[in-house]
């Protein structure tokens, strides 16, 4: 990866390849040169339809041609509407909407701890969360997160978020006090290395909260809307949480985030308690309604589950034909992660060479999070990429090794 030109106008807070794109189609993206990649990073699992899908073109359009904006201070119908679906189709009753996956998670840790002070417990404020775990940038959900690297040097960490091993039961029991007001969790961890929180642990996460008046809240902001080819990825533990933070996949690649809660939870979120200027506002609510046609027409889940399968089986071959590279495969439906035996960056980089993009992860893991689109013959031509990446490394490391032999 060659350094971006200097002196950029940009904040350099990210490591960015040098590498631009200027359109893309379906699962492919192409630089103003012509080069084609095919996306298996899809903006971090943000493009679950791909690039350019006509049904959200045309939604998009249409919308941006009658009205773009108006403020919360209105009736905005289709966000009425997207609100109902997603009702209808999961645990909720209500539903807030925001821009981004990090704000989504402020409304769902704002009502948690707005629901007890609602009911007379306003000490009962902290929430349970677990190592690995990556929840935003703000500064309450970098403190969610609990990742030194993010909370360094932002002054005092938000007070509240109490971070137990990851899938330590015992921990999680003995990490609730008086003042313990929910648990936290992405039911799979998705920067923390696609690591699956097993079911049953999610089950036990509801008894405890059944049991002592916690809120359960998940956040599905990577793992939502059809990408574990479940609509929901808690819906494969048969548990649902009381709160429920989404963003990405949602958006289709439009800013769009949600905190969905039962009206229990959210009784104490009266009338100027929180808000947002831009969230569900009409374009934003357009896309949204456009994404839900298409995840929740009959067959789409079916296909991304059938597609997961095969990207998994397909990628255990390569783990047994480059065992000294890459060591086991991760994930459910499309939220894939191939664990690297050497550094990431470097098998993310051999990828793109090959004109495949996929994003790192936490754990030394490389994520494949092809749009839920992704064809049998796409992930076939990904898997060819994927195989020749990883000969060429090895080619390269024979090499530097009978060389230093040779020395
Ligand atoms: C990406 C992500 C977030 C943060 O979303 P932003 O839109 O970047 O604020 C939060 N939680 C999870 C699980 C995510 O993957």
């Amino acid at each position: 990866m060659s350094p971006a030109p200097s002196p950029s106008p940009l904040l350099p807070v990210f490591a960015r390849a040098d590498l631009a794109f200027e359109r893309g189609e379906g699962c492919w993206l192409e630089t103003a040169e012509g080069a084609r990649y095919l996306d298996f990073a899809a903006g971090v699992a943000v493009n679950s339809l791909g690039h350019a899908h006509p049904h959200l073109v045309e939604a998009l359009t249409t919308q941006a041609q009658k009205l773009w904006h108006v403020s919360n201070l209105y009736r905005i119908p289709e966000g009425e509407r997207l609100a109902q679906r997603l009702v209808d189709a999961t645990f909720a009753d209500v539903v807030f909407f925001a821009n981004s996956g990090a704000e989504a998670l402020e409304a769902s840790i704002k009502l948690a701890r707005k629901h007890f002070h609602a009911n007379g417990q306003p000490e009962r404020f902290r929430l349970i969360t677990f190592e690995g775990a990556f929840h935003g940038r703000t500064l309450a959900t970098i403190a969610a997160g609990g990742q030194a690297k993010y909370i360094e040097g932002f002054g005092p960490k938000v007070e509240g978020f109490d971070q137990v091993p990851f899938g330590d039961l015992d921990a999680v029991e003995a990490a609730i006090t008086p003042e313990t007001a929910g648990i936290l969790i992405e039911p799979l961890q998705g920067e923390g290395g696609v690591r699956l929180v097993p079911p049953a642990f999610l089950r036990a996460l509801r008894e405890i909260c059944d049991r002592t008046g916690l809120l359960l809240v998940f956040d599905e902001v990577q793992t939502g809307v059809g990408r574990t080819g479940h609509l929901f990825a808690h819906e494969m533990s048969g548990v649902t949480p009381d709160v429920m933070a989404i963003a990405k996949g949602i958006g289709g690649g439009f800013p769009l985030g949600a905190c969905l809660a039962t009206r229990a939870a959210a009784d104490g979120m009266t009338a100027g308690v929180h808000g947002s200027t831009f969230g569900g506002n009409p374009l934003a609510m357009a896309v949204g309604n456009a994404v839900l046609d298409v995840v929740l027409a009959p067959g789409f889940l079916d296909h991304v589950r059938r597609m997961g399968l095969l990207l998994r089986q397909r990628l255990a071959g390569v783990v047994d034909a480059h065992r000294s590279l890459v060591t086991e495969v991760r994930g459910e439906g499309l939220l894939t992660g191939l664990r690297c035996a050497i550094p990431n960056g470097d098998v993310a980089a051999a990828f793109r060479a090959e004109r495949l993009l996929s994003v790192g992860a936490g754990d030394n893991v490389v994520r494949l999070l092809p749009p839920l689109i992704v064809t049998e013959a796409e992930i076939g031509e990904a898997i060819g990429m994927i195989d020749r990446a990883l000969g060429r490394i090895e080619r390269d490391m024979g090499l530097a090794l009978a060389r230093g032999a040779a020395e």
